[in-house]
């Protein structure tokens, strides 16, 4: 009979346990992707960019002799009914951490065995199973340092190889058009603009590891703060479709450190971040909805996400110049520099008052390499909230930040046109990726701060001295 190959943020063919346990079952493989809610809740550049993925995955299985299976529906009767069109003894998938994604997988696991169907779920989202790393009394870690120190030395398997041939079944059950799927509609902004910023697929993902373990990693431990330095690898996206696996970044960042590449550990403590931001998902989903430390839920935030102040934050139009560089170039290119992503943070729960669910909201559905774990845990780190969180009275400042990690303001220049007697094509690319009714022109006059960076830094201030006392 033939086993069905659940494919979800596993978008690869190398290191994917769920597709070698599939082959391992001795019959033909179909590999199926279900347009389910988990895809139709997924913001809108991160829906887009995954019909990119599967437009890749689709075409490199075909090339093989294989297929990618589209189907929309809730995934259980999905399943379901392929099961009873293709007559499937098993279905095999990769884990997957976010609570909603636990609950339905569960769900599907009983049913299956109902009708008598293996069901097998394989890790590979992860280095780690999130319920295998445990401190000395016994539960998991809170906070980061001491969780790396427990990981950095585990044996980790080395990653499976690509297999050479997937056995295709006599005939193919019918697939959906992934153009009728339309996954770029909400994509407001110019597509076309974002498209030429994306590294898509297993193969592209590979090389930009290639690349950067072949330079960018030696100066890394510096080069990553930097926002106008292309000093980091770019894989987030490549990782959150699962187009490359944590497992392969982790041995090509060990093989770096053993032939003496001085910022590959420090790049394995960022693959480490990743574990953890997952790890406290699995172990405090209200990390994704609500303030991780109970006590932050009577701050005096603001969730007026239609205040002129969060507009002007999410149009990259506060005045002040390291914000607003970021916002565009998250806009444009669907990410955005780790440090510029921890200063626009701070500046909105900080300077501006506003709360972190309004920032993590125009987070998920602007990132391409949106992660619902890293994305919540970053939000919360940078407002205080969350675990091994930085101080909310550590307020950073914009203006110092982009002179001490960008002193050319080469950031600024490449992003914000207005006042640019010739500004670079990047700056006036923001203006095709906008909506219209925008109503925004490189033309226009760069505004002036909308809140005086010292004051608001004040009132952040006395707002939580007041909640101190
Ligand atoms: P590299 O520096 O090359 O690091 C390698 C990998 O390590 C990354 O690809 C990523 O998977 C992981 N990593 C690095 N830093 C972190 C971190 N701080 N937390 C968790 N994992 C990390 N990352 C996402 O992948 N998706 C998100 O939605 C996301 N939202 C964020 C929101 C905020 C407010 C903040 C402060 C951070 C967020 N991050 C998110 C973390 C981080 O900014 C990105 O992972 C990083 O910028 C990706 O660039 P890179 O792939 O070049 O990273």
């Amino acid at each position: 009979a033939p086993t069905l190959l659940w494919l979800r943020r596993d978008l690869r063919l190398s290191d994917n346990a769920a597709l070698c346990g599939a082959i391992a079952a001795g019959g033909p493989v179909i590999p199926v992707f279900i347009h389910d809610d988990s895809v139709a809740t997924l913001g809108a550049a991160a829906r887009w960019r995954l019909g990119l993925s599967l437009a890749d995955l689709g075409a490199r299985l075909r090339a093989m002799g294989s297929r990618l299976i589209l189907r929309r529906g809730a995934a259980e009767q999905v399943l379901e009914t392929l099961i009873e069109e293709t007559g499937a003894g098993a279905v095999h998938w990769t884990r997957l951490y976010e609570p909603q994604a636990i609950v339905r997988d569960k769900r599907i696991k009983t049913r299956l065995k109902e009708l008598d169907v293996h069901a097998e779920s394989h890790a590979g989202h992860v280095l780690f199973e999130p319920w295998t790393v445990e401190t000395k009394s016994g539960g998991f870690y809170r906070v980061y340092s001491p969780m790396w120190r427990a990981v950095k030395d585990r044996e980790v398997p080395d990653a499976l190889p690509a297999p050479g041939k997937i056995p295709a079944p006599e005939s193919w059950p019918q697939s959906d058009a992934l153009e009728a799927w339309q996954l770029g509609q909400a994509m407001q902004r110019g597509a076309e603009v974002c498209a030429a910023h994306q590294t898509v697929g297993e193969e592209a993902a590979q090389g930009r590891l290639g690349w950067f373990m072949g330079q960018a990693v030696e100066d890394y431990k510096d080069a990553r703060d930097r926002p106008a330095v292309r000093g980091t690898s770019g894989l987030s996206e490549n990782l959150t479709y699962g187009e490359i696996s944590a497992r392969q970044c982790w041995h090509a960042g060990q093989r770096a450190m053993a032939r003496g590449a001085a910022g590959a550990e420090h790049w394995l403590k960022e693959l480490v971040w990743r574990e953890f931001a997952t790890h406290l998902m699995y172990h405090t989903p209200h990390i994704l909805t609500d303030c991780w430390r109970e006590e932050w839920d009577n701050f005096p935030w603001s969730e007026d996400a239609g205040h002129p102040h969060v507009t002007a934050w999410k149009q990259g139009r506060t005045g002040v110049p390291f914000v607003d560089a970021a916002m565009r170039q998250m806009y444009v290119t669907g990410t955005m520099h780790n440090r510029a992503r921890m200063i626009v943070a701070s500046y909105l729960t900080k300077h501006l008052m506003v709360h972190w669910r309004v920032g993590q909201a125009w987070f998920d559905d602007c990132l391409t390499d949106w992660d619902a774990a890293s994305n919540a845990m970053g939000w919360q780190w940078t407002a205080g909230s969350g675990p091994d969180a930085a101080p909310y009275f550590r307020i950073f400042n914009p203006v110092t930040q982009l002179d001490k990690f960008d002193p050319e303001h080469a950031y600024p220049r490449a992003w914000i046109a207005e006042g640019q007697r010739r500004p670079p094509e990047t700056a006036l690319s923001y203006f095709e990726a906008i909506p219209k009714s925008w109503g925004l022109s490189p033309d226009d006059a760069y505004p002036a701060q909308i809140v005086d960076l010292s004051e608001g830094r004040e009132r952040a201030l006395a707002a939580y001295q007041a909640r101190e006392s």
